[in-house]
């Protein structure tokens, strides 16, 4: 019988002395035989072994599957004494998975590569192995490709912060504890690291991992409000500027607006008044006017009409869109002072107010967007991905995971980026 080649290509050092082919039960049993005697390493420490064989025990090795068929190596796998581990050991073979010693380099990559592209869950079941089995699979490939990870070159990134558990693990443990740190690089708009908790020590930990060097190459830091973050990018990159970012600005901005509103809706208005200002047509106040569809402009300016608090407040919020859409700093602040003297006007926005002052004060850290626009649309896909990634690890429950999969799903630590050696 004339074999197939590729199959000694894929066990290199073996040859095959049988085929089983148990069509009707739908496998196949590939029998494999060491035919050199090259000295063998011990699959622990990689150690050259002993030439003394101790013993030796039948292996079943899953495959690739060759067409609708599972296909299995089997195949005598020896023991000889380590004296490097001081113990009997297994001999290394290379074509087995480093995961699991039930499966082949191969199929093992296939199996990574689904769990990469979909739920475990879901890859468990298309390939017949219990979720256990895969997720275990799963989280130490990651482990594995981890330990050869670097950190991409950078010189633009965002920091932004992610729920990452529920409840709280230990008893004492602070809040803090239970977010992530995300930094990711805006050029690329992929997650380059994962802290754990959220405080200036996380960032702190990506600077001091990239170096001082990579420090220098930083130009600027996109991020939230959140003091810490600032704190670790002025001591770590001195030279680089801090932005703030669009999307979180805008956040609190709205809160406000929609605080004021309310306060508007409850104390100024009247009978149906009061029902077109709340509830559902919440969100109409928010929206940028241009968006607003047909319906919803005629439902805003009948509330316009009527009321002229309204109308100032449809004034700043739309303020806020024209600052950002300013050519310049100067621009910016010229509207910016606009907005202020029409809160100051109505003398009923007092959240506005509050919100007014802050940002006055910290003008100085603002305007470094019109010198960097960073986009915003970065942090919120990311967030949303991280979102699906969060429900198919929350089953589990384990930190480690989760930040790995953050890694994996929206960063480089996957087969498309990491060199093949590695993988
Ligand atoms: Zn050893």
């Amino acid at each position: 019988m004339r074999l197939p080649r590729f199959i000694s290509k894929i066990t290199p050092g073996f040859e095959v002395i049988d085929i089983k082919e148990w069509i009707s039960k739908g496998y196949i049993e590939i029998y494999l035989k060491n035919k050199e005697e090259s000295p063998r390493t011990c699959n622990k420490c990689g150690h050259n072994l002993d030439n003394a064989k101790v013993g030796e025990h039948r292996i079943k090795v899953r495959s690739l599957d060759i067409h609708k068929f599972k296909t299995y190596l089997i195949l005598k796998r020896q023991k000889h004494f380590c004296g490097n581990c001081k113990k009997v050991r297994s001999e290394t073979l290379d074509f087995i998975s480093k995961e699991s010693p039930h499966v082949t380099e191969e199929y093992a990559w296939w199996l990574g590569r689904l769990c990469e592209i979909s739920p475990v869950s879901r890859a468990a079941e298309f390939t017949g192995n219990s979720p256990m089995t895969m997720w275990r699979f799963d989280f130490a490939r990651m482990r594995r490709l981890f330990q050869n990870y670097k950190i991409p070159k950078v010189s633009r990134i965002s920091v932004d912060e992610v729920y990452a558990r529920r409840q709280k693990y230990y008893k004492k443990e602070s809040r803090d504890k239970r977010f992530f740190t995300i930094i990711s690089d805006l050029k690329t708009g992929r997650v380059v690291w994962v802290s754990e908790s959220r405080s200036k020590e996380a960032l702190d930990e990506f600077f001091h991992i990239i170096g001082e060097e990579r420090c220098k190459e930083i130009e600027v830091v996109a991020g939230d409000q959140f003091d810490g973050y600032k704190k670790s990018v002025e001591e770590n990159c001195p030279h680089a500027t801090f932005v703030w970012d669009r999307f979180h600005i805008m956040q609190t901005f709205e809160k406000y607006v929609n605080d004021d509103r309310a306060w508007l809706s409850g104390h100024m208005c009247k009978g149906e008044m009061k029902r077109m200002t709340r509830g559902k047509f919440k969100q109409l106040f928010l929206k940028k006017a241009e968006r607003r569809d047909k319906f919803e402009n005629r439902h805003i300016n009948d509330v316009l009409k009527d009321n002229h608090y309204f109308v100032l407040l449809e004034l700043i919020k739309e303020g806020m869109f024209q600052i950002y859409q300013s050519k310049n700093e100067i621009e910016a602040r010229d509207k910016f002072d606009e907005m202020g003297e029409w809160i100051k006007q109505s003398k009923v926005f007092y959240n506005l107010e509050k919100w007014w002052k802050t940002f006055d004060s910290n003008w100085n850290t603002f305007k470094n967007y019109f010198k960097y626009r960073v986009s915003s649309s970065l942090s919120e896909g990311i967030n949303n991905v991280i979102k699906t990634v969060k429900k198919r690890a929350y089953g589990y429950r384990n930190m480690a995971y989760f930040k790995l999969k953050i890694l994996q799903v929206c960063g480089f630590l996957n087969s498309k980026y990491v060199p093949i050696d590695f993988q």
